[in-house]
């Protein structure tokens, strides 16, 4: 700024990608914890280009700056550095309410400090959706529900003789009771395991956000996210997506735990995004399945990862390396055995479906990671 040139720059907003332009009435405050986390920053985005007014809180513990960055300065959005395990104060219309390490590298790290996250988040976020009068949407989770019922149904004996490797690598046994798992289905739950601090920090998490709603009437919504992927994905969260899509891209060996018969779903970001603001905006306060009901054995994802990262190099003229192997590793603790979503009740009250296929958004991905490495961030 030059005091004689008043050369003040009414262009600086060009920088920005172009947001939509809403008339006040139409302009909700939203405040998106978590905010700038994987699944935060996506929605952020999707929020700011659709006009809203937008406020992230977060305390950079598994998210960073840089993967909301492109936002700062601009009207529409302010970002906060703040534990929600601290009351905030806040006028709002919405919430969205993410805050909480979701891979287990990182929720494991501090199995207190997530389960405090939890709980006294949510509670704080809930306090303030009910002084407020904002609608509050939860991002709960899925499959962990179904853990102990699996290793309650069968005795330990049983797991040796079921598979002599599962039992080295402390394998589950057997399938869920109820596949694909619809939102009805209440699970069970190893209340001592290591995943115990993020599934029973949901399942709480959960029983707050309806302790608010039928005492206090607050306006909640709950989402039951499944597996998802992405670009700004951490790649060294440890997640199967990343790791394969690394491994490949740097010609090493896809680490396929246990014997790869374990099933998961894998939805793409942009479908998720769409489904959560569909379910803020919808009527349905009952838990909403979100994922998409593709389902892969871990094995059968690691080959299709493996010709996808193939095809991309091919297709960017990368003379093709030699072909990585697939080997096998030991299966963590409490590592689910099947999972997929039931997700018909999102498709009849939310007409949401998921649209990107899992190879459409694998192509993404591994172009994202290219770029990074290309970079030399990664
Ligand atoms: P992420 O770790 O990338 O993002 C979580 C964000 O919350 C990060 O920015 C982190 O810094 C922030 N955070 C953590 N603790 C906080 C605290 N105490 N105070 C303020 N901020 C805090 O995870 P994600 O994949 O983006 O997941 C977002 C939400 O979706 C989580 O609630 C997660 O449980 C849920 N979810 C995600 C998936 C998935 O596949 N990614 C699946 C099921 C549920
Ligand atoms: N997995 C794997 N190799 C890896 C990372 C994960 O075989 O390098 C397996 C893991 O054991 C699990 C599945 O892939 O059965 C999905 O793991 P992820 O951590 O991505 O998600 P979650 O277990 O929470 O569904």
């Amino acid at each position: 700024y030059h005091p004689q040139s008043q050369s003040i720059s009414y262009t600086t907003l060009t920088r920005f990608p172009p947001v939509k332009l809403l008339p006040p009435s139409g302009r909700k405050r939203v405040l998106v914890t978590g905010g700038a986390g994987f699944v935060g920053s996506h929605l952020v985005d999707r929020l700011m280009l659709l006009g809203h007014e937008v406020t992230v809180l977060d305390n950079f513990f598994t998210g960073s700056k840089t993967s909301v960055s492109h936002w700062v300065g601009h009207p529409n959005f302010e970002l906060v550095r703040h534990d929600v395990v601290e009351p905030f104060m806040i006028e709002c219309d919405q919430i969205y309410h993410l805050a909480c390490p979701a891979s287990p590298v990182h929720y494991q790290f501090n199995a207190v400090k997530t389960i405090k996250t939890s709980f006294q988040g949510t509670l704080n976020m809930l306090g303030l959706a009910k002084r407020t009068k904002a609608r509050f949407l939860l991002t709960s989770t899925s499959g962990e529900r179904f853990i102990s019922l699996r290793q309650s149904a069968f005795p330990l004996w049983t797991r040796f003789f079921s598979h002599p490797f599962k039992f080295l690598s402390a394998e589950v046994y057997g399938d869920p009771e109820v596949h694909p798992q619809p939102e009805d289905y209440w699970g069970h739950v190893n209340p001592i395991g290591p995943r115990a601090c993020y599934d029973e920090g949901k399942r709480v998490a959960e029983t707050l956000t309806y302790g608010f709603h039928n005492q206090d009437g607050v306006d909640v919504r709950v989402a039951r996210i499944f597996n998802t992927y992405g670009p700004r994905m951490n790649p060294y969260d440890g997640r199967v997506v990343s790791n394969f899509i690394v491994q490949a891209l740097r010609g090493q060996d896809l680490t396929v735990y246990g014997d790869g018969s374990q099933t998961r779903s894998f939805q793409y970001i942009h479908d998720l995004v769409d489904g959560l603001i569909a379910l803020m905006n919808s009527s349905e306060t009952r838990p909403v399945n979100i994922g998409n009901g593709d389902e892969f054995t871990i094995l059968e994802f690691a080959q299709l990862v493996r010709d996808i990262v193939e095809d991309v190099q091919r297709a960017d003229g990368v003379a093709a390396p030699p072909r990585v192997n697939i080997i096998h590793e030991g299966l963590p603790k409490d590592d689910p055995q099947k999972r997929r979503p039931d997700t018909t009740r999102a498709k009849e009250t939310l007409d949401w479906q998921p649209r990107w296929t899992v190879r459409m958004g694998l192509e993404e991905m591994v172009r994202y990671y290219k770029a990074k490495m290309a970079e030399g961030s990664l």
